[in-house]
């Protein structure tokens, strides 16, 4: 039997608001333990929680951003339940009535575009941190993140397939990144992922049994415990088995997802409206207000790419990943307005750098002026395609213009033509062997003459002129 996956995904996303959510410690990350703290954040009896204006804008951009309905009054609720990462007993969180639902986004998976439902989205504060001490019985706690605000992004049951998990989740992390709201850090925990899985025979219209998953801090660990966790059930399934509803852990070094808890040590974590907390209200103003702070969003900003630079989907997809990539390529089509050969070398020549480099395209060694210069030489047939490459790894590294490289090693083309004939003259009394060979009908050859003429230059004769002049000359040797 075929089975399909069913996959939702909860995201948690950290705010970069420049103080926590119900008092005025600093979010700060990595400061020593402890000292972004305050009686509210610590849950001393008696202290008042007082929400952060900024929190509700920040939540107000992502769920406009991802078309959701905006609840005119919503609340926060007590999630009830021990552990010594969090102070009060309690996490301050949304329930019954949060901030945003029914919202979507459309993701794109080998050309097929998908909507991808968001059921809701909703304010909550952050947990404190355990450091565990190796090889004796003793956790430190760390309570500055405890406050620190959070946004959980819930979506529907709508992902069939692990690859449309990543899609979902890295268009999720560009939205938060465009909207300048979540920093996306997987790694460092500020956007995090649980992943819901089950099967189904295929066709079938109802869902089978899922298991939640954690632990995985990479867009790949997601997709890998995916993977792993399809392949499980489906064993499970064969083997005439009944999959259980249960939390695993994903295990990355095993690469396996293992049991955490069932369903019967589920939490019940007895949900009540914070009476600390006034229903929070918000106006059509202050959601136009929002609104009108948006910026162009990646779809968007992809589409304008495709109709007014004339790239093809693909290049759009990719320079538009970020907002400082596509802000980079439209600088320096404004210099050298060839949006497809910018793109090329932005593709190519640019992120393979950066990624070798280790850097982020803000600190990138080429400015856009400086690309622009580059591309400019070779359009004037100043330099070849091929020596451009070794001026731009030079710019890289020496960080000088182009047009100094040029000049300072040598490197403008040979375009004249005699000085060509010369040295292809040379070849071909050099390799008279190959030119009998070529003559009694070893047509491939031509490659071989041009590649030693072009050796012999270094590679600074134009490529087409020695095509056509030894085209020329070869009869007559
Ligand atoms: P919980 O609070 O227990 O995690 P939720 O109702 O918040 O439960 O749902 C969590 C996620 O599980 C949602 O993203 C939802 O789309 C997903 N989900 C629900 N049912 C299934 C299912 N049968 N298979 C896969 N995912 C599911
Ligand atoms: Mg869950
Ligand atoms: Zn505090």
């Amino acid at each position: 039997m075929n089975y399909e996956a069913i996959i939702g995904l909860e995201v948690h996303a950290q705010l970069l608001t420049r103080t926590k959510i119900f008092c005025s410690c600093s979010t700060e990350f990595g400061a020593p333990p402890n000292t972004h703290t305050c009686p509210v954040c610590l849950g001393m009896p008696g202290v008042l929680p007082a929400l952060n204006r900024k929190v509700v804008d920040y939540t107000l951009r992502m769920a406009l951003a991802t078309n959701c309905t905006i609840a005119r009054e919503c609340r926060f609720a007590r999630k009830n339940y021990f552990y010594p990462d969090l102070p009060k007993g309690y996490q301050i969180s949304q329930y019954e009535l949060p901030i945003a639902e029914h919202g979507h986004i459309f993701i794109a998976v080998n050309g097929k575009k998908n909507r991808i439902g968001i059921t809701r989205i909703h304010m909550e504060e952050d947990a404190g941190k355990l450091i565990h001490i190796p090889y004796r019985p003793v956790s430190l706690v760390d309570f500055n993140r405890a406050g620190v605000p959070l946004i959980e992004i819930v979506s529907e049951p709508d992902i069939r397939t692990t690859e449309e998990a990543g899609a979902y989740l890295r268009h999720l992390r560009a939205i938060l990144r465009y909207l300048e709201i979540c920093d996306g850090n997987m790694e460092e925990g500020s956007f995090r992922c649980d992943a819901n899985v089950s099967l189904r025979p295929v066709g079938a219209d109802t869902f089978g049994t899922r298991t939640e998953l954690k632990n995985m801090n990479s867009f790949k660990h997601v997709e890998n415990a995916l993977a792993h966790e399809i392949r499980r059930q489906q064993a499970v399934i064969e083997d005439g088995g009944e999959v259980l509803q249960e939390t695993r852990l994903w295990d990355p070094d095993k690469g396996v997802t293992v049991p955490m808890r069932g369903k019967e040590e589920a939490h019940d974590y007895r949900y009540f409206p914070d009476p600390d907390l006034l229903p929070l209200v918000i106006d059509d103003e202050w959601i136009e207000e929002i609104r009108s702070t948006l910026p162009e969003l990646p779809d968007d900003k992809r589409q304008r790419f495709i109709e007014t630079y004339g790239i093809p989907p693909y290049d759009a997809q990719l320079l538009t990943g970020s907002r400082a990539l596509a802000d980079y390529f439209e600088a320096c089509v404004r210099d050298f307005p060839e949006p497809k050969t910018v793109s090329n070398w932005i593709m190519g020549g640019i992120l393979a750098m950066l990624k070798a480099e280790n850097k982020t395209i803000q600190q990138s060694p080429v400015s856009t002026e400086r690309l622009a210069e580059l591309l400019r030489l070779i359009d004037s047939g100043v330099i070849s395609g091929k020596i451009a490459k070794i001026v731009f790894d030079e710019m890289v590294s020496s960080g000088k213009p182009p047009e100094t490289i040029v000049q300072e090693k040598g490197l403008v083309q040979i375009t004249d033509t005699d000085a060509i004939a010369e040295v292809v003259k040379q070849v071909l009394t050099d390799h008279a062997k190959e030119v009998s060979d070529y003559k009694a009908g070893k047509m491939k050859l031509l490659g071989f003459f041009v590649g030693q003429v072009m050796k012999a230059t270094r590679g600074k004769a134009n490529p087409k002129l020695v095509n056509e002049i030894l085209k020329k000359m070869i009869p007559d040797t």
